[in-house]
Order: C-alpha cells, then structure tokens, then sequence
C-alpha cells in the first residue's frame, strides 16, 4: 500500500509532542528522549505499526530501546489521545490518532493488508441508528474482515468466489 502524503514528515509534529507534554506533566511523569524519539517514529512511521515494526525504527536512534518500553509507551500515547490501538485478533497494531480524520478498516484474514475506508453514508446511518434508540455514541470500531484483491487473485480459480 503507498503511504499517504504525510505533513508530519514535512514539519516537526509539534502539537503532537506539546500534547504528550501536557500528559506527562499532569500525570508526574517526566519528559525523556527515548519518549520523544519513540513519538518522532510512531508519528513518521504511519498508519497501522506494530510494536515490532516501532522497535525496528526506534532502535536505529535508541539502541538500548526494548520491546516492553515501546509496547508501555504506546499505551501511554493512547491513554493521551494520541494514538489508537487496533484490535484485529493478531498482533496489537497502533495509529496516530491525533487530528486524524475518522476512518474504519478492512482486514486480509490471510496476508494481514489493511485498508482503511471512509463513509460519511455509514457514519450518518448508525447516528440515525443510535438516534432512534436513544444511544449517544461515543466511538465506533468496524473491523471487516475478509480476502484482499491480491490473496484472491493468487487463490486457485475454483476457490474463487463469484
Ligand atoms: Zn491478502
Ligand atoms: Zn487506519
């Protein structure tokens, strides 16, 4: 999948890293650069990293970095509303989620590709859903999972659905 047009790779994510400090701060903890450097990467890396894919990058910067460190961090970022974590029954997988437009994915069962879609018919059906029963909607997840075009081509023929 080509990677979007980032803007983060063009210009330092400042409010990204003020969010974070603002976090930090409130939560007594302190600002260190392996916290930064891990921000930098999961910010430049994209959408939909795991933690191995971020231990990968960060350790070019950080050596000493582990897996535990990245994984903790990452939830860190999440609990202050700068990442979010993916759940699609494998391997945990985090987005930046800071100023990010809405979007919703489907998953390949057997390579594991993720595309991202948006809906706004979607969206406003299940506001009109939640209307009519009287639910606020806080957040929403879909997930749909199947085959990407890539697994079907290579499929045999006969396996192929119609
Ligand atoms: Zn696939
Ligand atoms: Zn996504």
């Amino acid at each position: 999948m080509p990677a979007p047009a980032s803007r983060a790779a063009a210009a330092p994510p400042r409010e990204e890293q003020r969010v974070l400090a603002e976090f930090l701060a409130q939560h007594g903890l302190k600002r260190s650069a392996q916290r930064e450097a891990i921000l930098d990467a999961f910010l430049k890396a994209g959408s939909h990293v795991s933690v191995e894919d971020l231990l990968r990058i960060v350790k070019r910067r950080e050596p000493g970095v582990g897996r535990t460190t990245i994984y903790r961090t990452l939830k860190l970022f999440q609990e202050a509303g700068l990442a979010s974590e993916l759940l699609f029954g494998g391997e945990a997988r985090f987005e930046p989620l800071w100023n990010r437009d809405h979007h919703d994915h489907f998953v390949c069962v057997l390579c594991g590709e993720i595309i991202e879609f948006r809906s706004p018919e979607i969206e406003r059906l299940q506001d009109e859903i939640a209307g009519g029963l009287g639910f606020t909607i806080e957040g929403h997840r879909h997930t749909i999972f199947g085959r990407c075009r890539k697994c079907l081509l290579k499929a045999p023929r006969a396996a192929r659905p119609r």
